[in-house]
């Protein structure tokens, strides 16, 4: 069975960097799908600016056409916050066998000791992490040891067991983040060519970051 990638965000608002990433390691990992989770409530930061629903319809239109990119909006469903364990263990449970690889930028890599049950995370997954720019990857400390312990560079190992390798992977560098794309869309600047133009014309469309939007 090939592995199913997760890459959750709050994707507030998704755009190229995240879906080159996804597209990328679907390829370079060969797996079966990527499903993308909004997040509905991220608990270790503010309150996004634009609200779940918006973020889900953007990253369904974002994927719309592209098979093996898929959406699951199953945190966006639940209540409380969305912690990604809790997501692992449901998605464990509905395919016991099947390998499952999360997949993080290596910024989200740096801060997952600060995750709820973080170390669960690797009884669970495989984690994956895509070189971002701007950050390295850590040698010492708690991620330098996991990484020392955990880490492969074979593809193949992600196939061959259900959970707990570290696979560190280039992928092209894009840098775009949602907080720029934000703060550009707010000033009231067009965000063509760093997003989907499906996701520009919602973001137009629903006025979802205008300070005044009625939602
Ligand atoms: P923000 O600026 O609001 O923090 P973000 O652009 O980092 O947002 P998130 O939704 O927080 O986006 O990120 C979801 C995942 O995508 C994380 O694992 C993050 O590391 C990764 N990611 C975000 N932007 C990029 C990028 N440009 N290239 C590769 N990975 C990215």
């Amino acid at each position: 069975m090939s592995p199913v990638g997760i890459f959750g965000g709050t994707f507030d608002p998704i755009h190229f960097g995240h879906l080159r990433t996804a597209f990328e390691l679907l390829h370079a990992l060969r797996l079966a799908e990527v499903r993308l989770v909004p997040a509905g409530n991220p608990p270790h930061r503010g309150i996004p600016l634009c609200d779940a629903r918006h973020r889900l319809d953007m990253v369904r239109a974002a994927v719309a056409d592209q098979p093996g990119l898929v959406v699951d909006d199953r945190e966006v469903r639940r209540e409380g916050p969305s912690y990604t364990v809790l997501t692992l263990r449901e998605l464990r449970d509905e395919a016991p066998g099947r390998p499952i690889c999360l997949l993080l930028g290596m910024d989200a890599f740096l801060g997952l000791p600060q995750w709820h049950e973080w170390r669960s995370v690797f009884d669970l997954a495989h984690v994956v992490v895509a070189h971002r720019p701007g950050w390295t990857a850590p040698d010492t400390g708690t991620l330098g040891e996991l990484l020392a312990a955990r880490g492969t560079q074979r593809v193949e190992d992600l196939h061959q067991s259900v959970a707990g390798r570290i696979h560190v992977r280039p992928v092209t560098q894009l840098e775009i983040s949602s907080t720029d794309l934000r703060d550009l869309i707010v000033a009231g600047q067009d965000p063509r060519y760093l997003l989907p133009d499906a996701v520009r014309a919602l973001i137009r469309d629903t006025g979802c970051y205008h300070p005044r939007a009625t939602r």
